[in-house]
């Protein structure tokens, strides 16, 4: 069901981080932006987190989603302070991560991403991190996110 004059996929609210768990192997704060520690809760997080898990297990090894290893929201505040964050990101209405999983090569941690989000966008990026989102099917190499 769709709610007319509603555009789908941009509900969502920002709360504050409090440790609690929002996936298997998740919890808020590891989600929460960087910069003022809340979270924008929404149907694309939720998706996200799941991926998420499911990289997780493919892998069988801890990711990281926080800096300095990796990003998760971003408040448009937070997000203009980030260096090569790009003014319209997905960061910035949750519905983006970037990962990193140290202890596996990373072609396997990529290979999982386009696994479990292969519907999304995700970019692959040299200082080892791989972008996941829930936009539209896009593949990229460096750049801003
Ligand atoms: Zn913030
Ligand atoms: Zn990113």
């Amino acid at each position: 069901m769709r709610t007319a004059g509603r555009p789908p996929g941009k509900w969502g609210f920002w709360v504050v981080a409090e440790g609690i768990p929002i996936g298997r192997h998740f919890i808020d704060r590891e989600l929460a932006c960087a910069g003022c520690g809340m979270i924008r809760v929404s149907l694309e997080l939720f998706q996200l987190v799941s991926i998420l898990d499911a990289i997780r297990d493919d892998l069988g090894a801890p990711l990281y989603v926080q800096p300095p290893h990796g990003s998760g929201c971003r408040c448009p505040e937070h997000n203009q302070t980030v260096p090569g964050a790009a003014a319209v990101s997905e960061h910035v209405i949750g519905a983006a991560a970037d990962a990193t999983c140290p202890s596996v090569p990373y072609d396997r941690l990529y290979a999982a991403c386009e696994r479990r989000n292969g519907d999304g966008g995700i970019g692959r990026y040299d200082d080892g991190h791989v972008h996941i989102d829930r936009g539209p099917r896009r593949r990229w190499t460096g750049g801003s996110h």
